[in-house]
């Protein structure tokens, strides 16, 4: 028996990602039950027959499971945005950030089109550095990519061996791009995978994994969830690394870092050490979570 990854499900048919190959594979009896999902990212052990016919003959426990696009065993999230063309919408960026680390994913921030903004900005590029650099001080991996030049995208590519990585991120910031610049760094055996792992437009309705720089990648249109996860109101501040390291250091234990007095978080925004968008995301995020509170 081998170690494999599901990298969908089609036709009555799931498809593994084992031993460099893509093997079809047919159920066992005992997981014909009915309700019984596999959902990509779902760790199995396959049992080769014939040729690339493999039937699953036992799954792990999930280590956690993304929802919308449905997926298993995440271990990273690639957040994608342009640095220009379209403008970078950091309110969406910083919800994304949220639900990724309140799922206990690793979040890799992407900016795309380094070439289109040093074009743009000639040697001046201020704003652009500052955005990146905001994320970069907090402690977030950040990457500046071409993907037109191939500039920082060996990078991106070391970072996904061994992985299993979400896309995410608007439409337009350069996924497809990322996605391509970084498939010619395959080193696979066969040809078959390198097909079957192309990305095609028409494909982004059913959620699937592709071999991609060693590793296993989402194919799907991004998070499309813009809502806050269900979380207490006390809990959103340890979404924010930059909050969660001054945890006690203010007044009272219940402070929200709003109208309270004495707040370690309001004192590092008068000082520059928490960046004033950052903050302002916090508390329209704040407002979202408590009136979901109330719904419950
Ligand atoms: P997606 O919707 O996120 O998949 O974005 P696409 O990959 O389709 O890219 C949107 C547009 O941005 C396309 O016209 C791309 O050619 C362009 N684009 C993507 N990445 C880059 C880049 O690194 N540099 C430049 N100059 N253009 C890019
Ligand atoms: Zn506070």
């Amino acid at each position: 028996m081998i170690d494999g990854v599901l990298l969908k499900g089609y036709g009555g048919f799931y498809y593994v990602y084992a031993e460099d190959r893509v093997w079809e594979c047919s159920l066992r009896g005992r997981f014909r039950v009915k309700d019984q999902e596999f959902i990509p990212g779902d760790r199995v052990k396959i049992l080769p027959e014939q040729e690339d016919k493999a039937t699953i003959e036992s799954v792990l426990t999930r280590r956690n499971v993304l929802s919308r696009p449905t997926i298993a065993n995440v271990d990273q999230a690639i957040l994608v945005f342009a640095m220009t063309s379209p403008k970078p919408d950091l309110n969406l960026l910083d919800r994304l950030l949220i639900q990724v680390t309140d799922a206990g994913i690793e979040p890799i921030i992407v900016f795309t089109k380094l070439d289109k903004y040093n074009e743009d900005s000639g040697t001046a590029h201020k704003e652009g550095l500052e955005i990146t650099d905001v994320y970069r001080n907090i402690g977030y991996i950040v990457f500046e990519v071409s993907s037109k030049t191939g500039q920082g995208i060996a990078d991106i590519a070391v970072r996904l061996t061994n992985k299993i990585s979400v896309l995410a991120g608007p439409s337009g910031a350069g996924k497809s791009s990322l996605f391509n610049a970084l498939s010619p760094g395959i080193q696979l055996k066969t040809g078959e995978i390198s097909n079957k792992s192309k990305r095609g437009r028409h494909t982004t309705r059913h959620v699937e994994l592709m071999v991609c720089s060693g590793g296993l990648v989402a194919d799907t249109p991004g998070f499309s969830s813009l809502f806050m996860p269900e979380m207490k109101r006390a809990e959103l501040a340890d979404c924010f690394p930059e909050f969660a390291i001054r945890r006690n250091q203010c007044r009272f234990n219940s402070c929200l870092h709003d109208k309270e007095p004495n707040c370690a978080i309001k004192a590092a925004l008068e000082t520059g050490e928490i960046s004033p968008i950052r903050y302002d995301h916090y508390l329209i995020f704040l407002k979202e979570v408590i009136e979901a509170e109330r719904k419950y």
